[in-house]
């Protein structure tokens, strides 16, 4: 299969790629950096993967099989209204021309498949709703990116497989939340940050490139799938499970305005939360390798 990826040198999509390769699919990585694509798969490690720039995309869209589509600003930063504009027309601004590009690829040549990202933050922040796939949509600002971002995504043809995964927070190696939650939660002997009443809804780094793997060949990945595991904790849960896997103590609070200090208004991802249930994975058989925050923060930090 050939897959080409947007976003292929972030977190997840990094880890995707690699696993692509090892299983011998070709690869095109389309970014807005070659040089920095290169230095992540240098080609002595990924022969054969083909790295474009944005004008090389259409050639290697049309001649895919299937396309995943990661690519935002990250999130996890000071939120200036310019930062806000730029975290969502990032998402809107690569998911529309990815649409086009496959929607006005020639028939036989065209991708069959698009495993579109979106976000948990489609469903708003509650202490204490749990929601599914069926929930509806929330009302603040991420509620609002998520909804334009998969609206954006929805616009592919109706031939075209489409699987729209709302992730969680992603817990894995050097990346993501738990590389800028672990410094803090050291300088501050570790506890729940905020009031850590809060839902935290998380992912094993291996179970959400696993979730888009199987997404990009299972005819039954289709629609809106929830990328969380089975089992969201409160943020004091996921807290004290952080604390005994660091051999630090958890007894004293993160307070908000030291969080806020590094993420910015992006720390509303962490200190307003919500219980996002993978219904939909559950009922498809995924075989979660990590259903367990125990499991998943022993495995990525011992
Ligand atoms: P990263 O921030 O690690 O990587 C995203 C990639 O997007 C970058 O490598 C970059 O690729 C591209 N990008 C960055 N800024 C811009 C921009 N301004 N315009 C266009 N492209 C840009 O993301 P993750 O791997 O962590 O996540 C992948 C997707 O999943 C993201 O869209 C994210 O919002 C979503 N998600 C992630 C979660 C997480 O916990 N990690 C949780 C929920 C959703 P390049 O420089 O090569 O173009």
């Amino acid at each position: 299969m050939t897959v080409s990826v947007t976003g292929a040198t972030g977190f997840i999509g990094t880890r995707l790629v690699q696993r692509l390769h090892a299983d011998n699919h070709n690869v095109c990585v389309l970014t807005r950096s070659k040089s920095k694509a290169e230095t992540i798969f240098p080609v002595k490690n990924f022969p054969g993967i083909v790295i474009a720039e944005e004008a090389g995309w259409k050639d290697c869209i049309e001649g895919s099989n299937a396309v995943v589509n990661l690519a935002g600003m990250p999130i996890s930063t000071r939120w200036s209204p310019e930062i806000k504009k730029e975290i969502k027309e990032s998402r809107i601004r690569v998911t529309s021309k990815v649409v086009d590009l496959i929607n006005s690829s020639p028939q036989g040549v065209r991708p069959t498949v698009l495993v579109s990202a979106t976000a948990v933050g489609y469903y708003g922040t509650s202490e204490t709703q749990v929601f599914n796939e069926n929930s509806p949509s929330g009302n603040d600002y991420l509620a609002e990116v998520c909804r334009e971002w998969e609206g954006t995504a929805l616009k592919v043809d109706k031939d075209v497989r489409l699987a729209l995964i709302r992730i969680g927070v992603v817990l894995g190696k050097d990346g993501g939340a738990l590389a800028k939650m672990i410094p803090l939660f050291m300088m501050f002997a570790g506890g729940p940050l905020g009031s850590g009443q809060q839902w935290f809804s998380w992912i094993h780094l291996d179970d959400i490139v696993n979730l888009i793997y199987e997404a990009l060949s299972n005819p039954s990945y289709k629609g809106v799938i929830n990328g969380t595991a089975p089992n969201p904790v409160r943020l004091s849960e996921m807290c004290n499970q952080l604390g005994n896997v660091l051999g630090r103590p958890s007894w004293l609070l993160v307070p908000d305005f030291a969080l806020k200090a590094v993420l910015g208004e992006g720390a509303s991802v962490v200190l307003e939360g919500q219980k996002v249930v993978p219904a939909k994975a559950k009922e498809l058989g995924f075989p979660f390798k990590y259903p367990y925050v125990k499991d998943a923060l022993k495995s990525i930090l011992s």
